[in-house]
C-alpha cells in the first residue's frame, strides 16, 4: 500500500460487482490509502456489492434517477463521514433497444432516459457533492469514445457521454471558485455488465484490442488507477478534461 491518498474520503458510485470500472477504482482508492465510500442503485446491487467489500467498508443507497435520492445520500454522507474529498461517478444506463440498429431508430423516451442517468446525473451529484467537498476535493467521471465517434450501436449512448463531457467543462468552471478538479476518464471498452447491453460488444472488444497499439485491451485495474491520480494532490494541474485510457485505441 502506499500513501497518495492517505487521509482522503472517496465517494465512488457505480460498482456493481467485480467486473464493475468502478472496482478497479475501488482497487487502487484502497492501494492508495483512501477511505471509500461506495454508493449502491438499490436492494439488488447492495447484495452484490456486500460480497465484494469489507465488513466495515461503508455504504449508501443512491438511485440517481431521481434529485431527491441524491440529495438524501448526500447529506447521509455528511451524517455519517462529514466532508469528502472526492467522487467518483461510475454510472451509467440506456434501454436494451437503443444500443442496437440505427440512431433513427431511437425513441424519445430512450434518449431522455439515456440522458437523465448517463450525463444529468453527474451535475445532479456535483450539486450535492460540492456542499460537502474540501477545497482541494476532485470529481471524476467515466466516459466513452463514442461521444465523438460513431461507433455502431452505441448510439444513444454516445448522445449521452458527448453531453456528459460538455458538462465536465462547465462543472470545472463552476467549482474552480471552491477549488475542487472535474474531469472525465474515457476508458476504452471492457467487457462489463452495463457493456454486454451493446449490441456486437464483443466484437467492438476485439476490434478496439487489434488497434492498441500493443494489441491488447485495457483492464479495470488501469482504468482505476488513472482515477486514483485524478483523485489525488498530483493532479492538481488538471480540470475540466478528459484523459484517455484505452492503451491507445483513440490514436488509430
Ligand atoms: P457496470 O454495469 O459495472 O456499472 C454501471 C453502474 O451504473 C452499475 O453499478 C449500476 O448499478 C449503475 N447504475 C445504472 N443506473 C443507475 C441508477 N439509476 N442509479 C445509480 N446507479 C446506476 O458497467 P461499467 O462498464 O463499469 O460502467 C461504468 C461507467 O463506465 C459507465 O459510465 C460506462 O458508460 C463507462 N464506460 C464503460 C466502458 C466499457 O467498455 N465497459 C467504456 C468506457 C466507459
Amino acid at each position: 500500500m502506499n500513501t497518495l491518498l492517505k487521509g482522503k474520503k472517496i465517494v465512488l458510485m457505480g460498482v456493481v460487482n467485480k467486473s464493475s470500472i468502478a472496482w478497479g477504482c475501488a482497487l487502487a482508492l484502497k492501494k492508495c490509502g483512501a477511505e471509500v465510500i461506495f454508493t449502491y442503485q438499490n436492494d439488488r446491487v447492495k447484495k452484490q456489492l456486500d460480497r465484494l467489500i469489507d465488513e466495515n467498508d461503508a455504504t449508501v443507497e443512491c438511485d440517481v434517477a431521481e434529485d431527491t435520492n441524491i440529495q438524501v445520500a448526500f447529506e447521509e454522507i455528511e451524517k455519517r463521514f462529514g466532508n469528502i474529498d472526492g467522487v467518483i461517478h461510475s454510472i451509467a444506463f440506456a434501454p436494451k433497444e437503443a444500443l442496437e440498429g440505427e440512431l433513427t431508430d431511437a425513441s424519445r423516451d430512450s434518449f431522455k432516459i439515456a440522458h437523465e442517468i448517463s450525463s444529468f446525473s453527474f451535475v445532479a451529484v456535483a450539486r450535492e457533492a460540492r456542499k460537502i467537498l474540501n477545497p482541494g476535493s476532485s470529481i471524476t467521471t467515466l466516459t466513452y469514445i463514442g461521444s465523438s465517434r460513431a461507433v455502431s450501436n452505441y448510439n444513444i449512448m454516445g448522445l449521452a457521454k458527448a453531453s456528459l463531457e460538455a458538462s465536465v467543462r462547465y462543472l470545472a468552471l463552476d467549482l474552480a471558485e471552491q477549488d475542487i478538479r472535474v474531469n472525465a476518464v474515457s476508458s476504452g471498452a471492457i467487457k462489463t455488465l452495463a457493456s454486454s447491453g451493446i449490441k456486437g460488444f464483443r466484437e467492438l472488444l476485439d476490434d478496439a484490442a487489434t488497434r492498441t497499439p500493443a494489441g491488447k485491451q485495457v483492464t479495470i485495474e488501469e482504468v482505476g488507477n488513472t482515477v486514483a491520480f485524478l483523485m489525488s494532490d498530483l493532479s492538481t494541474g488538471i480540470t475540466g478534461d478528459l484523459i484517455y485510457v484505452d492503451k491507445g485505441t483513440h490514436i488509430s
